[in-house]
């Protein structure tokens, strides 16, 4: 599979960098994984947004869905001759206002997904596990079936020890990352010590970190990251437009 970065920042965007937005891709399945501001024009750069096959979204904070609407409008009035497909697009449904939001009728489809059952999602075998988040969040665990690859996406996420099991061999370890070393047990975000450190627990085999912050010197963040894990494993910064193969 292959991950694209359409944006990578916390919160808000800055300096012509958005926030965050993902394309996942295996076997001509393009799903798009979290919708925030700049995703579609970061996307109509790599591929036709018609040819979306779904969306997820890790949850409702405006930094991850700030071009969901759009993108239904994109859907909806996008002049062609082809018949389009209904979007499906997964969330949870503990906000129901948001999730009502997801189906635009004729145009998109909201579809719940839930943390006691595994989704089938196209090539992909998706679990879910929630966060330590102000509002509900959801990391998501995709495997993909025909290699048996793991991507684990981290969501929006303060420390939890749980992510030792959740993200447990993982090929890529995707972690949002918003804050310096020395801000740990922060209650919304990871801390680049504890980036570092639950990569190396789980023994994952690449910690990319996301969710950046937009001040202070990333090579730092980068650079605690790596001594919580010992060094034992890569570590990158997401950066819009990087790809990694899976
Ligand atoms: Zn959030």
């Amino acid at each position: 599979m292959k991950l694209t970065v359409l944006g990578c920042l916390g919160a808000y965007p800055y300096k012509g960098q958005g926030t965050t937005g993902y394309l996942l891709e295996s076997g001509g399945f393009h799903l798009l994984l979290d919708a925030g501001s700049t995703t579609l024009v970061q996307l109509e750069k790599i591929i036709d947004p018609l040819k979306l096959d779904a969306v997820i979204l890790s949850h409702y904070h405006h930094d991850h869905i700030a071009d969901l609407g759009v993108l239904q409008y994109y859907w909806q009035l996008y002049p062609t001759t082809e018949e389009k497909p209904l979007l499906p697009i997964y969330g949870h449904t503990l906000d129901e206002f948001h999730f009502n939001d997801l189906t635009l009728p004729g145009v998109t489809e909201g579809r719940p997904y839930f943390e006691t059952k595994q989704l089938e999602l196209g090539p992909f075998s998706v679990t879910f596990m929630k966060t330590i988040h102000p509002v509900v969040c959801y990391a998501m665990r995709f495997v993909e079936n025909s290699t048996g690859k793991v991507f684990v996406f981290t969501g929006d996420s303060g420390y939890l020890e749980d992510f030792q099991e959740f993200a447990k061999d993982a090929d890529l370890f995707l972690a949002d990352t918003y804050l310096f070393a020395g801000n740990e047990r922060h209650k919304a975000h990871f801390t680049s010590k504890e980036s570092g450190e639950l990569a190396k627990k789980a023994n994952t085999k690449k910690l990319v970190l996301t969710h950046l912050p937009q001040h202070g010197d990333l090579q730092k963040l980068k650079a605690e990251a790596e001594a919580a894990a010992d060094h034992q494993l890569p570590v990158e910064l997401a950066e819009v437009g990087k790809t990694f193969e899976i």
